[in-house]
């Protein structure tokens, strides 16, 4: 089978469209890019993959019946975008500018130029950063409840956090687990009643309030927290197989400061343009994945989202270029 292969720019011409990030949304938007015939480079950066890369087992991914391990999906969508031609550089992406109508990223020592990008810079979990948790890591501690839910079928488990992530990692929880404790470092919630409602009615839940979580023990399964009452200093050992932690992310947003409109948090915010479904603040810049999408944050709706950026570019590149 002879694969089709995009262009590449000739010397002194800019790339087509550049994206920055390779996660499911970086590299989904490389597949897309590609074989609509866009030269394509895409900035993987240092670490490149995204929050798949530090996933054990992933079995909410279609078409992979019998799950797949998190860096073995993200290894299969890299190299199907390289496939088709994607130019894909190790580095990270340190500044992005617009000059004229064309787009600057500088990445180590290097300039590229580009005629449009599309932003899938992500976003990190915020962790406790307490001892035992990150080598509990896939083995008891997890950061998202509609993966790993199922495997704690009749056991004890804990959420952090007082938001309506931990509060929706709850209610997901009680369809599984036995109990599910929520352990919350004041003595009220952040999140929407709506949300605090839904838990508070639910019979398998129970909050422990004015607490802290200060280590996770166990050898190679998590066994218990060492939590600690912020009123009273006592400290005790519960027994939990599952923690959920869900104290918030932070979105790789930095390097946009100033050339893209931001929300609060950082997000990158998405505009609704030119009947462009994924544009920001700037023309010709798209956004895709976790870096504006706080709500889903699964890599199936990052891959769409990738898709949906890569169409919306395809159909900029071709009205906007020929006037250039
Ligand atoms: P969030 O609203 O920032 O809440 C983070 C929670 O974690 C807070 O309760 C915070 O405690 C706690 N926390 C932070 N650092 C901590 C630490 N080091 N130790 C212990 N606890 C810590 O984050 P989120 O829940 O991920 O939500 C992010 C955004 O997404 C929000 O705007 C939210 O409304 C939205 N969201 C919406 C939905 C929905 O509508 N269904 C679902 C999920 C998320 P304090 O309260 O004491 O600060």
């Amino acid at each position: 089978m002879n694969d089709f292969f995009a262009p590449k720019p000739k010397e002194n011409e800019a790339w087509d469209a550049a994206i920055i990030g390779s996660g499911p949304a970086g590299l989904t938007a490389a597949i897309y890019l590609t074989r609509g015939a866009a030269s394509t480079v895409l900035f993987a950066g240092d670490q490149w993959g995204g929050q798949l890369m530090l996933t054990t087992q992933v079995d909410n991914y279609p078409g992979f019946p019998e799950g797949i391990l998190g860096p073995d999906l993200m290894d299969k969508m890299r190299s199907q975008a390289a496939r088709f031609g994607t130019e894909i550089i190790e580095q990270n992406a340190t500044s992005l500018e617009k000059k004229d109508k064309i787009f600057i990223i500088k990445a180590g020592e290097k300039s590229f130029s580009s005629k449009s990008v599309i932003v899938t810079t992500g976003a990190k979990t915020r962790w406790l950063g307490i001892p035992g948790e990150d080598r509990l890591r896939g083995k008891g501690v997890s950061s998202c409840a509609p993966c790993d839910a199922p495997f704690f079928k009749d056991k004890k488990v804990a959420v952090i956090g007082g938001g309506d992530s931990a509060m929706e990692e709850a209610l997901v929880l009680t369809k599984y687990a036995s109990k599910v404790f929520i352990i919350h470092r004041r003595n009220e919630f952040r999140a929407s009643q709506a949300m605090q409602e839904k838990v508070f009615s639910n019979k398998k839940i129970n909050v422990i309030w004015n607490s802290e979580v200060i280590e996770f023990l166990g050898e190679d399964k998590l066994r218990e927290a060492k939590i600690k009452n912020n009123e009273t200093k006592k400290i005790e050992q519960m027994g939990i197989e599952g923690a959920f932690v869900a104290i918030g992310h932070d979105p790789a947003s930095e390097i946009f400061k100033g050339i893209l409109e931001l929300d609060e948090k950082g997000y990158v915010k998405k505009f609704e343009k030119d009947g462009f479904k994924t544009a920001t603040s700037q023309k010709g810049i798209f956004v895709a994945g976790d870096v504006h999408d706080y709500h889903y944050r699964q890599a199936v709706t990052a891959a769409g989202f990738g898709c949906m950026a890569a169409m919306d570019t395809l159909n900029y590149l071709d009205k906007d270029t020929p006037s250039w």
